[in-house]
């Protein structure tokens, strides 16, 4: 079930989209920063891909500011199809986890492994065509919805983008729309909510079919009924793909397989919800407590 390569282009500009959405001044840097060093279309690809994910002895520093540690010691298993969600304040590295596992970055010491394989060997344009990202407030473009959920994914056809975004829950509004798939949508078209946004961006990740998916959950809130189509659709995007969720809700991070409590650049805590919620001083319990992850 592998995909159709993506362009570095689409990609570069879904991830600037997804930096963009998280808001905070310093993520204009990482789309200005973001190592342009990177050689791409040169390494292995990786043949019957798992999507098996091991963080050993990660430290990472950004290239702009080498004596301040992002990541330090960072050691974390993900089994392939596993979901992990990434919590913890802000600034503590939830992002920067994630953007090592594309290779937007390559870490400063220790090494990450993809099915056992280091990911320095392995082609950045490949493992980027693996990997589905659904950013807090998606960019759409000023293009059709249908051009919007097939962006970056090579052809498809009508078919397949109308059955991605059933899935996606997505379909109902589309097709509410005047012109339906045709409609125009972004800039100069129709204005979606936060939460329709999401579901194009689901839409898309489903038809490219990847391996391994980074979801950062929208910290702004999505009006209920958003909300709970945009958890459902996501629930089918996470089958069966090694997932990262860097989550803002309580309710997400008790669904995932495991929860990992960042402080710092370091891992504080990894278990389930309710292994954390037993650590009596636990920094999880006092995060859910603080109410640092809504309800
Ligand atoms: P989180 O996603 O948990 O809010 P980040 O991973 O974005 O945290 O940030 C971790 C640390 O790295 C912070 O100290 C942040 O200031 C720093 N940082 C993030 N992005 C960049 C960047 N592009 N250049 C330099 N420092 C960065
Ligand atoms: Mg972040």
């Amino acid at each position: 079930t592998l995909i159709v390569a993506v362009s570095l282009a689409s990609l570069a500009g879904l991830w600037a989209d997804f930096m963009r959405a998280s808001g905070a001044a310093e993520r204009i840097f990482e789309i200005l920063d973001r190592n342009p060093a990177m050689p791409l279309d040169q390494g292995a690809e990786i043949a019957d891909l798992k999507g098996g994910v091991r963080f050993e002895q990660v430290h990472f520093s950004y290239p702009t500011r080498p004596d301040v540690a992002a990541l330090r010691d960072i050691n974390l298993e993900v089994r392939p199809g596993e979901v992990i969600a990434l919590v913890g304040p802000s600034g503590s590295g939830k992002s920067t986890i994630a953007s090592l596992v594309p290779r937007f970055y390559d870490v400063s010491a220790g090494r990450i492994l993809l099915d056992n394989r280091d990911l320095r060997e392995c082609d950045p344009s490949w493992l980027r065509s693996q990997i589905g990202i659904v950013p807090q407030e998606p960019v759409l473009f000023s293009r059709s919805v249908a051009e919007n959920i097939a962006y970056g994914v090579g052809q498809s056809d009508q078919a397949a983008v109308e059955h991605a975004a059933q899935m996606a829950n997505a379909h109902e509004f589309i097709t509410k729309f005047p012109e339906g798939y045709g409609t125009e949508v972004g800039e100069r078209g129709v204005r979606l909510s936060g939460g329709q946004k999401q579901r194009v961006a689901i839409a898309r990740a489903l038809l490219k079919n990847p391996k391994m998916l980074i979801f950062d959950e929208a910290t702004s809130a999505l009006d209920a009924e958003s909300e709970f189509l945009v958890k459902q659709a996501l629930e089918r995007l996470m089958k069966g793909r090694t997932t990262l969720i860097i989550a803002h809700r309580l309710s997400t991070v008790r669904d995932a397989d495991r929860v990992v409590v960042l402080e710092d650049g370091s891992i504080r805590e990894t278990g389930s919800h309710e292994e954390l919620m037993e650590k009596e001083a636990g920094l999880y319990r006092r995060l859910v407590e603080r109410q640092f992850l809504k309800e």
